[in-house]
């Protein structure tokens, strides 16, 4: 089967994004020998520094932000890194979110010539909902959507963070229900080492859900909707990707047999 897949390419938003919402899907595809391209639309600078030395400026936050994603990519095992090299906004006085400073067709233009360079059957983007409403991530939805649709539309779009029924987790888009949820747990190591790379992160992973490690953090299952090509109601993905994902394990969230 793996035969049958040239390359999948992650767009995030932010560093991180690759390793919280795909990381584990992302090394289990390259331990299949499938080629990994991550890109990622920010530098990270307007998230919090934790408690590392020498990310207290904006500027240093970015610097060590790069280093971090490169270090979680070679975790991951992918085989390429982009930044598209946009300034990642503040967060507001109220912790409010923004989206980057990007002209929208400009972006598409920048997506859809990764596409051309990387040459993947399938792209992973953020989903419909930005998860948990984060506007950059709506941002690199709607940007990856259209460069796929406008320019490369033989290849496939997937959306991760898809609601899996059954399963509570802040980050699942409602709008996107899952076609596949993939246990990530024979590939746990490979994604916890993503996650200890991305240490200006660390106090946040822990902080929200009151955790005692990084490890603790992990998401052990991983989720993805196809959003293009657009498929009729009920009918489920059979492409290439989704033949993959299900000899990896992964069930059809709509089709579970019962416990
Ligand atoms: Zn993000």
């Amino acid at each position: 089967m793996s035969g049958t897949l040239h390359g999948v390419l992650f767009l995030g938003a932010h560093p991180d994004d690759e390793t919280i919402m795909i990381g584990g899907t992302l090394a289990a595809l390259h331990q299949r020998g499938i080629p990994v391209h991550i890109a990622c639309a920010t530098d990270g600078r307007g998230g919090e520094a934790g408690d590392v030395p020498n990310a207290s400026t904006p500027g240093a936050l970015a610097h060590v932000r790069q280093q971090e994603l490169r270090c979680a990519a070679d975790a991951i095992g992918a085989d390429s890194v982009a930044q598209l090299g946009y300034e990642d906004p503040l967060m507001g006085p109220e912790n409010e979110l923004f989206g980057f400073a990007a002209d929208e067709d400009a972006l598409v233009r920048q997506i859809a010539a990764l596409i051309c360079k990387t040459q993947p059957d399938v792209v992973l983007s953020h989903g419909s909902d930005g998860e948990y409403g984060h506007p950059a991530h709506k941002q690199m939805h709607h940007a990856t959507f259209r460069a796929v649709c406008e320019h490369t539309p033989d290849v496939l779009f997937y959306s991760v963070a898809a609601a899996v029924p059954g399963i509570e987790d802040r980050i699942w888009n409602a709008g996107d229900p899952a076609h596949l949820a993939l246990d990530i747990t024979p590939w746990i190591e490979a994604k916890h080492a993503a996650m200890l790379c991305h240490r200006t992160q660390h106090v946040l992973f822990k902080r929200r859900r009151k955790l005692a490690t990084v490890r603790e953090a992990i998401r052990t299952v991983e989720s993805v909707r196809c959003q293009w090509p657009a498929l009729s109601a009920d009918r489920p993905p059979e492409d290439a990707f989704a033949q993959l994902l299900l000899a990896l394990g992964a069930w059809r969230p709509d089709h579970r047999p019962a416990p």
